[in-house]
């Protein structure tokens, strides 16, 4: 095989480890100032000081120049709801009018395919706009729309988690599925789609009081028979959902532990939002190495309350960032790390951006088990990475050129920047995503 060597020359950015547990024996991060990655048949082959690996390259290479910009890897967020992209910014009193008023009718449309394909594409650019190569994202309750996500992600080769909605009560007949039809179809999906390609297949309850005891029975059956796919679901994200699974589930020790009581707490767990927990609850996501997806933004928009950072870095929680769009206001992980920023500070925590930046990276990675595959600039790591620029805007270019440490540059890139400091996205090597200049 002749191999497609391909050279990008910028300031380097990855993380090598959590800086909240990091010391100078064990550095969070490479930094290259003048750095150069190099690209061979999509994956890295070499990440490091330009000066050095230059003259490693065979002669007549080209090296795409990026100077003045950093490379990092791309981002990823662990919880979406990709048929929601339409109803971003709908006005509602909290999360269960929300569902009533916007989700369910919304999600309706996608029993028809070429909404649903219509859609993906949409979302899919706009996820690439944004710098964001990998994310968990919810489909509806129709197996077509995860046909229609999964076809669309292929053709890009991005790498993407996704599953079907399991929903068999407390909602609209249209979204209903059954215990039984809901498993008969995840199994379908999974074997049709988990690890074809870059697919991988969540599997999907959407919420404990959407399905009933043996939809989470079965959930959890498919869970253990195929135990290297994915689980995402949401967690106590605010206090009337919570009263409300104290209700529906009275003989379980807390939300949470609804899901532990049908073996869906596990490696490759992602859990939406984890706000109410007790200290049980995160010793037993620690235990089960199940992760937590940090959604500030839809936390703040539907008024669910403030996560804590310190007491689930106290417990040893694996923690990743999410937009949860539509809950979410922005598909932006820049704007999402702002947000969550400043929940930090409301709960008398702070968070650097090096530890955001890392949270969005190899963070999210080791969350779903993948580091090694994305997330890094590891030597063999699939070369998903972006270009972000510095003076993307005015007032970055401005402040960012008053920065004297990269934990400012960072700092004013998470609190001032968006899509348009993403100058160019790549995926496994391939250019995915431009900025367009006017
Ligand atoms: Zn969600």
């Amino acid at each position: 095989m002749t191999t497609n060597l391909q050279a990008y020359r910028g300031s380097l950015l990855h993380f090598l480890a959590d800086p909240a547990f990091s010391d100078e024996s064990h550095p969070s991060h490479a930094w290259h100032e003048d750095g150069l990655l190099i690209v061979a048949n999509g994956k890295v082959q070499a990440a490091g000081d330009y000066a050095t690996l230059h003259a490693t390259l065979p002669p007549n290479t080209v090296v795409h120049d990026y100077s003045g910009k950093l490379l990092m890897p791309g981002f990823i967020d662990t919880h979406v709801h990709y048929p929601q992209t339409d109803m971003i910014a709908s006005p509602a009193e909290g999360l269960l009018p929300w569902l009533e008023t916007y989700t369910f009718p919304t999600e309706r449309q996608f029993e028809d395919t070429a909404h649903a394909a219509n859609v993906a594409e949409f979302f899919l650019d706009e996820l690439l706009r944004c710098g964001t190569t990998t994310a968990m994202v919810y489909c509806t309750v129709h197996p077509q729309s995860v046909d229609a996500f999964f076809t669309a992600s292929e053709q890009r080769g991005l790498r993407m988690v996704a599953g079907k909605v399991m929903m068999d009560r407390n909602c609209p007949d249209f979204l209903r599925d059954t215990a039984e039809s809901g498993a008969r179809d995840t199994e379908t999906l999974i074997q049709r789609w988990h690890k074809r390609g870059r697919a991988l297949y969540a599997i999907t309850p959407r919420f404990a009081p959407t399905s009933t005891e043996r939809q989470l029975q079965l959930a959890g059956e498919l869970a253990a028979a195929y135990p290297d796919t994915f689980i995402q679901t949401h967690v106590s994200e605010n206090e009337a959902e919570c009263a409300w699974v104290r209700e529906l589930f009275p003989n379980s020790r807390s939300y949470i532990d609804v899901y532990d009581s049908y073996g869906m707490m596990r490696p490759r767990a992602m859990y939406g939002h984890c706000i109410w927990l007790n200290e049980r609850d995160r010793q037993r996501m620690a235990e089960t190495q199940s992760a937590a997806a940090i959604c500030p933004t839809s936390n703040l928009f539907l008024g669910s309350g403030l996560f804590d950072f310190e007491r689930a870095d106290d417990a040893g929680v694996l923690l990743s960032l999410a937009t949860d769009v539509g809950g979410g206001t922005s598909f932006s992980m820049l704007q999402t790390m702002n947000e969550a920023y400043k929940v930090a500070r409301l709960k008398g925590s702070y968070l650097p951006a090096l530890r955001m930046f890392y949270l969005a990276t190899l963070g999210a990675a080791r969350s779903m088990q993948l580091e090694g595959t994305i997330g890094n600039f590891a030597v063999g790591a699939e070369a998903d990475f972006i270009v972000v620029d510095p003076q993307a805007t005015p007032l970055l270019q401005r402040r960012t050129a008053r920065r004297e440490s990269l934990e400012e540059l960072l700092f004013a890139l998470a609190l001032l920047g968006d899509d348009r400091a993403i100058a160019a996205t790549y995926s496994a090597g391939r250019q995915v995503h431009v900025r367009e200049t006017t």
